[in-house]
């Protein structure tokens, strides 16, 4: 009957997402009278741009007020440009005002869904967060650093604190600001470029989704290089002279017998038409150049070093504009070259350089997704007659495309940021949980003895509580599960989740142990709230206080109220997600884990009456309350493996091992429950142990006793 009603449970989830299916994403939300409110002191107030959902702002004349506005910036709401979403799901909402130079003037947070802040002191931090953009602009460099940190900005840098336990919210508020402001200083950009910026009659051309050049990552040389954006190649003198051994210009250079291995040239290639690759190796002239002169085609740029570089004599090597060829499939690509050796910015790279644009005939499209071949032709002349002249070709490999770009474009997404940030966490968290799977694996070897089990329990709950917990901010959440639901049917990803390492880690290792041990692996060793319980109530039971067995019959009732708090959050969701967001307070987790209970006073009591209940009940909130525990519980049925062993006497007549699982996860006739089971293994310890498992002791007995009519009968 219970396994019918869990697999419903299944059938329930998967409604309710088809009914958020229905549930519209939020947009904006002002009108105009509110922008008015903001800034009619200061400025003339437009109306709502058509196109483009910007409130254009107008300096007011101080002289006469007939005279024409001048148009000086824009006001918007992020979420109609970059609706990102935050810890809770849903997209976070910023005023946003930026001057037609893209300087902020206003950054003001108007709404939010994340779980952390809904109080008002959560609320003010938020805001205070948004308002440090205020004064910056979308080509500032900005950092974000802990909520402790010191701020400090000058013209190009800035460095922002950050919100405590707020790692995710602050990089979307981030996010949102940046990205939506780039979006209208594009949109104003190519508006101006055309003659149609509002004020002037008409409305901003552009829309949202440009490129954002601004926001292009920094490299350094070595990056660029190990990435294969910029590819080095190199001929010595010995291969050019062996190249050209059949034919009459062999032998011109005469230091190529002396020193065969020195360079002769140098080649880095880069395919500077991407913006990745271009942005980062020119300055704004070569940058400009190439974007003038490429327009919708590709463009690489070959420079060349070394002594053949700036060569004069063409008895070594004929000043050819383009020497070179490239194809791809087969095909070969007609190349116009622009001669230009300035502005290479990137430091380290050879100053006796010889640089070229190579543009892509629009007729012989290149494709940068796919491999091609570019090949360096150099011409010598020979003989008496000045038209003799002979070529060899050398390829220039390049391997920026495929997977290359694939990894490249993930490099720069902002959460590969935060994973490189937190590696040290990452790691320490990767080797915890191979240590627990091998743990759980070999689990005959860790409850070899009770005194083993008892030692590695306490100190990996320890780890889970300070580490995972307190340090890592890793504690799981039923606003996980509610946040991905919503954001899925919304027709969204779950990207938002990766700038959050340790939840993903922690998400992906509990999925794949739900389908092994099931719940017990995440609730008996990596929730932190659970661990805390659990050190509570060993540590009462230390001191002699010892926790209360709770009747069977109304443990089972009790077991129940998680189920209903889950099914109860989840349909809210979609009926009132309001209340959703209420009632996931019922995690006592945010304050007695993230906030360090740090927070107002009913939430820090409800966390301490949650720990209290363990003193009394073991680990009482996770059995009875705990609805991210029930969900993960719901999952049993998909559980195949029965791992705890069994004798025939577990139940009939032992009771050993009943009587001593904390949790009442086995019943009377030795049955163990595994959605309510915690793998603390105490019962495993208990089936292999001489001294504790009844059927082992009788049988050693009977050996005792075999061995002692032996040696009496031997006697005799
Ligand atoms: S039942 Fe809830 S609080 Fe307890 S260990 Fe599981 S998730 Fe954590
Ligand atoms: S004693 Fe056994 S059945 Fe009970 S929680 Fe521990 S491992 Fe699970």
């Amino acid at each position: 009957m219970k396994k019918i009603v869990l697999k419903n449970l299944f059938g329930l989830l998967v409604a309710v997402v088809g009914l958020l299916c229905l549930h519209e994403a939020s947009a904006s939300t002002l009108k105009k009278s509110d922008i008015e409110q903001i800034f009619s002191h200061q400025y003339t107030v437009g109306e709502l741009n058509p196109n483009v959902p910007v409130w254009p702002l107008f300096l007011k004349s101080a002289t006469d007020a007939n005279t024409k506005p001048t148009l000086f910036g824009y006001a918007f709401e992020s979420v109609d440009f970059e609706p990102v979403r935050g810890y809770g799901g849903k997209p976070i909402n910023i005023l946003v005002a930026i001057d037609t130079q893209g300087n902020f003037l206003e950054s003001k947070l108007i709404s939010h869904r994340e779980p952390l802040f809904r109080s008002e002191v959560g609320i003010a931090k938020l805001t205070e967060f948004a308002a440090q953009y205020k004064g910056l602009s979308i080509h500032h460099d900005i950092q974000l650093y802990d909520h402790k940190a010191k701020t400090s900005r000058d013209d190009k840098n800035a460095a922002l604190h950050g919100v405590q336990a707020g790692t995710v919210t602050v990089k979307a508020i981030d996010r949102t600001i940046l990205q939506s402001a780039t979006s209208v200083a594009l949109a104003h950009q190519e508006a101006a470029k055309t003659g149609n910026i509002v004020g002037a009659g008409n409305a901003i051309a552009l829309s949202k989704g440009q490129i954002n050049e601004t926001q292009i990552r920094s490299l350094h040389p070595a990056e660029l290089e190990w990435r294969g954006m910029v590819q080095i190649s190199q001929i010595t003198r010995g291969q050019i002279e062996k190249a050209f051994i059949g034919t009459r210009a062999v032998g011109a250079d005469k230091l190529a017998a002396k020193s065969p291995d020195d360079i002769a040239l140098q080649f880095h290639v880069a395919l500077v038409s991407l913006p990745a690759i271009g942005r980062n190796i020119l300055d704004d002239e070569g940058w400009r150049l190439v974007a003038a002169n490429r327009r919708d085609s590709h463009a690489l740029m070959v420079i060349e070093s070394g002594p053949l570089a700036k060569m004069m004599y063409e008895s070594q090597r004929i000043a050819d504009d383009v020497p070179f060829v490239l194809k791809q499939n087969g095909k070969t690509i007609g190349l116009r070259s622009i001669a230009y050796d300035k502005g290479v910015k990137v430091p380290g790279y050879p100053t006796q350089t010889r640089a070229h644009f190579l543009i892509i005939d629009t007729a012989t499209p290149l494709d940068p997704t796919q491999p091609f071949n570019l090949t360096f032709k150099l011409g010598r002349r020979f003989g008496t007659f000045p038209n003799q002249k002979a070529y060899v070709e050398f390829p220039l490999p390049y391997y920026f495309h495929g997977w290359r770009q694939v990894v490249s474009n993930y490099l720069d997404a902002d959460w590969v940021g935060t994973w490189i940030k937190r590696s040290g966490e990452i790691a320490t968290l990767l080797i915890a949980l191979t240590l627990l799977s091998i743990a759980l694996i070999r689990q005959h070897k860790l409850t070899a003895t009770t005194k083993r089990l008892k030692q590695f329990r306490v100190g990996f709950l320890l780890f889970t509580l300070i580490g995972i917990g307190w340090i890592f901010q890793g504690q799981l959440s039923i606003v996980n599960i509610t946040a991905a639901i919503d954001s899925i049917a919304s027709g969204n990803d779950l990207s938002f989740f990766l700038t959050d390492p340790i939840t993903v880690i922690l998400w992906i290792f509990v999925g794949f142990t739900l389908f092994i041990w099931g719940r017990g692996t995440f609730c008996g060793w990596l929730c932190p709230f659970g661990a805390f319980q659990e050190l509570v109530s060993k540590s009462m039971r230390f001191i002699g206080l010892r926790h209360k067995r709770i009747r069977p019959s109304i443990d089972r009732k009790l077991k129940w109220i998680k189920y209903i708090l889950l099914v109860s959050l989840l349909s809210m969701l979609f009926i009132s997600p309001s209340t959703t967001e209420i009632g996931v307070e019922v995690e006592p987790f945010k304050t007695a884990i993230s906030l360090y209970f740090v927070r107002d006073w009913p939430y820090v009591l409800w966390a301490v009456t949650c720990l209290s209940l363990s003193v009394v009940v073991y680990r009482g909130y996770c059995r009875y309350i705990c609805p991210l525990g029930a969900a993960l519980a719901a999952f049993n049925p998909l559980r195949k493996w029965g791992w705890i062993a069994r004798r025939t006497e577990c139940g009939t007549p032992c009771q050993t091992c009943r009587s001593r699982c904390d949790y009442q996860a086995i019943d009377q006739v030795g049955k163990i429950s595994y959605s309510e089971c915690f793998q603390c293994m105490d019962c495993v310890a208990i089936y292999q142990d001489k001294k504790q498992c009844l059927p082992l002791v009788k049988e050693i007995k009977r050996q005792h006793i075999v061995i002692q009519i032996h040696a009496v009968t031997g006697n005799l």
